[in-house]
C-alpha cells in the first residue's frame, strides 16, 4: 500500500522553489523613491517560478509590505478587496485534488463543509489548513453532522470548473 506523506505544520512548499530565496530581503523592502532597487526586485519576480502563489498569498494574509509577487504594497492594494470577496469553488475543488495554493476565509470555509465528503482526511486537512489534525478532526466531525444540509454544496464543488492554470496562476502554486 502507498503511504502518502505531507509537509508538516507550516511548511510552505512553494517557497522552496522562490527566486528570491537567498537574495538579501532587504531588497524587497525598498524605499518608494528607490526606483533601481524596487525595479531589481521586480525583475526577480519576473522570472520567479511561484510569482502568482507568492501574489495571493501576501493578498490572502493582508500581507501590506513590500514588494510581493512581483508588485508592490500600493499596487496590491486594489486587490485585497476582491480577493476577501472571492468564492471561488472551482478553486476548493483544486485544492482538495491536491494543488498547493491558497484559499482565502470563504473558500476555506466551504473546504471544511466538504472535505468529509471528499475522503479527505484528518492529516491532509490539517496540512492544509495548516492547523493541528485534532482541530482538522473537529472540523470534519462538525461537518458529519452537516452532511445531508451541505450536500447541495459538495455536488456544486464538484462540478465546478477548475480555473485553467493560465488565467489564475493556480499552478504556480502546484
Ligand atoms: S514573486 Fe515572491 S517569491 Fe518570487 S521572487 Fe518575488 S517576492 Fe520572491
Amino acid at each position: 500500500m502507498q503511504t502518502m506523506t505531507f509537509p508538516k505544520l507550516g511548511k510552505i512548499s512553494w517557497r522552496d522553489r522562490a527566486s528570491c530565496r537567498r537574495s538579501d530581503p532587504e531588497l524587497f523592502f525598498p524605499r518608494a523613491t528607490d526606483q533601481r532597487r524596487i525595479r531589481q526586485a521586480k525583475e526577480l519576480c519576473r522570472l520567479c517560478p511561484v510569482r502568482q502563489a507568492c501574489l495571493d498569498s501576501a493578498l490572502v494574509c493582508e500581507d501590506a509590505d513590500g514588494i510581493r509577487g512581483g508588485l508592490t504594497a500600493d499596487e496590491r492594494g486594489p486587490q485585497h478587496k476582491a480577493v476577501a470577496d472571492r468564492r471561488d469553488l472551482g478553486r476548493v475543488k483544486a485544492v482538495l485534488n491536491g494543488l498547493d495554493t491558497h484559499l482565502n476565509k470563504q473558500e476555506r470555509t466551504v473546504l471544511t463543509k466538504v472535505a468529509g465528503a471528499w475522503g479527505i482526511t484528518a492529516a491532509r486537512l490539517a496540512w492544509i489548513l495548516k492547523c493541528t489534525e485534532d482541530t482538522a478532526d473537529f472540523h470534519l466531525s462538525e461537518a458529519a453532522k452537516h452532511r445531508s444540509t451541505d450536500r447541495a454544496l459538495v455536488r456544486a464543488v464538484e462540478e465546478a470548473t477548475t480555473p485553467g492554470t493560465a488565467a489564475t496562476g493556480l499552478g504556480a502554486a502546484a
